[in-house]
């Protein structure tokens, strides 16, 4: 049913905003005139805002909400642990039930090659974990010059010095001094920017190819890791072909490379598998994760380690001086405890697989139909849209045209206007939404796409 939604008083609300909260990714004086929207309620798959009016949530929030809002039990879960124990730290020697219960389970859901679990704040922190803790290993193994982290182009990897550093984001590295040192960027596996007049497997091979050459061009006694999203989110949910990963493997384990999975987005289910590196044919020996594992409900990340790297530190490496106040809060690992039974329960991960993920695709198949569409693509429950000028052009004569048509102005403006929340890439418009979204209701938001889509032409 519709929960009870409280209105309040946007206008309000929108000055206080605008005079004392700074928002991450924002022009503040562009805000500013416009105001920020007030989101006040969530409930499944539909937020509320402050007028009332509802919004179907393609976007899990932040790529995040995986079992959906309003989850009662995980709430409990909660509220049980805060009455309980609140905090306690888990460094000098003390431990907590809920953060080994968490680190037992995540090592059972991972693939077979991973043994440990560090536990973080968020996923940024995940990735500032790794960028220590690869090279940590190198120095323990006697080759403290393997110092390299190649990253690529247009991925997002977080916000902190070392996230915002491996991420390949133009915008972000022409502000605050960025990147740190010893990181490479390499091109991206992106098929229908690049890789005209090739097969798609054909470009897979010529996109891992670009990470040899980048090592023979360091030196492979430089390079510590290659860390990659095993699909591209935030930079446009960019779906490699089947022939990259497997190649990309193999490269890494030719010249001993570590090769991380940054599964922030991917992990718990988002691709119908628990961890997106089990789809696209990795074997990663780090995977960084976040979002998902509590569906947002309490901040938490953490990096599972493998047993290559966890041997080194464990049993070779003494005190790796590396932590935060907040590795295994013992609130968020309940949060994520129960969030892991939801998934387990309602079997949402294989619904992905074999139901959902098949009714998003057909549901974005039929949207590239609509004059303005080039084409859609999607893995599970995430799927884009490829906006164009000419029907049955190429990719890459749309370029111009999305940004003349400010995809971003049709997915802030039209899109929530007309009650759905899709998020705007170059010239790409995406979804990744909660893993309990049902068939009616992918429907229900494929028809608002399209009316959306209808009032742009
Ligand atoms: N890695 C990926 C792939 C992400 O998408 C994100 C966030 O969007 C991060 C890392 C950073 O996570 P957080 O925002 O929790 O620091």
């Amino acid at each position: 049913g519709v929960p009870d939604v409280q209105t309040f008083d946007t206008r309000a609300i929108q000055e206080l905003d605008a005079a004392h909260f700074l928002h991450p990714f924002t022009d503040h004086a562009a805000l500013r005139d416009k105001g920020a929207r007030v989101i006040v309620r969530g409930q499944g798959v539909y937020l509320w805002d402050s007028e009332g009016r509802q919004l179907i949530d393609g976007m899990s929030g932040l790529w995040c909400v995986n079992v959906g809002y309003g989850r009662t039990s995980i709430s409990q879960a909660v509220y049980r642990q805060m009455e309980t124990l609140p905090f306690y730290n888990s460094f000098f020697n003390t431990t907590n039930v809920p953060a080994v219960h968490l680190a037992a389970e995540l090592v059972a859901l991972a693939p077979p090659q991973f043994s440990h679990v560090f536990l973080t704040g968020s996923g940024s922190e995940a990735n500032d974990t790794i960028v220590r803790m690869v090279r940590r290993y190198w120095d323990i193994l006697g080759q403290p010059e393997r110092q390299v982290i190649i990253s690529r182009q247009n991925a997002y990897h977080g916000s902190t010095m070392a996230g915002a550093s491996l991420g390949g984001m133009a915008g972000m590295h022409a502000q605050g001094g960025l990147p740190i040192p010893g990181i490479r960027h390499i091109g991206q596996p992106h098929y229908a920017e690049q890789g005209q007049g090739m097969s798609e497997n054909a470009f897979g091979l010529v996109a891992a190819a670009w990470l040899e050459e980048e090592i023979l061009a360091l030196g492979a006694d430089k390079v510590a890791a290659f860390i990659g999203e095993p699909v591209q989110g935030a930079g446009g949910v960019i779906i490699p072909p089947a022939t990259y990963w497997p190649e990309v493997q193999r490269i890494c384990d030719k010249y001993g490379i570590l090769l991380v999975a940054d599964e922030v987005i991917c992990g718990f289910g988002r691709l119908g598998t628990w961890f997106g590196s089990e789809l696209m044919g990795m074997r990663p020996d780090l995977i960084s994760f976040a979002k998902g594992v509590t569906s947002g409900y309490v901040p938490l990340g953490g990096v599972l380690v493998g047993k290559r790297v966890a041997h080194a530190l464990v049993e070779q490496g003494g005190d790796f001086h590396h932590g935060f106040t907040y590795s295994g809060h013992p609130v968020a690992c309940a949060a994520a405890l129960e969030n892991l039974r939801i998934l387990r329960a309602e079997r949402l991960v294989e619904k992905v697989a074999l139901e959902t993920g098949p009714h998003l695709k057909a549901a974005f198949n039929q949207l590239a139909t609509h004059p303005l569409v080039g084409h859609a693509e999607s893995c599970g429950m995430m799927a884009g849209l490829n906006l164009v000028r000419v029907k049955g052009a190429t990719a890459h004569a749309c370029v111009p045209f999305a940004r003349a048509l400010h995809v971003g102005m049709l997915c802030r403006g039209h899109m929530f206007d007309n009650g759905v929340i899709m998020r705007a890439v170059g010239d790409r418009m995406i979804v990744a939404p909660p893993l309990v979204m049902t068939r009616a209701e992918i429907d229900d938001m494929a028809a608002r796409i399209w009316d959306c889509l209808d009032l742009t032409l």
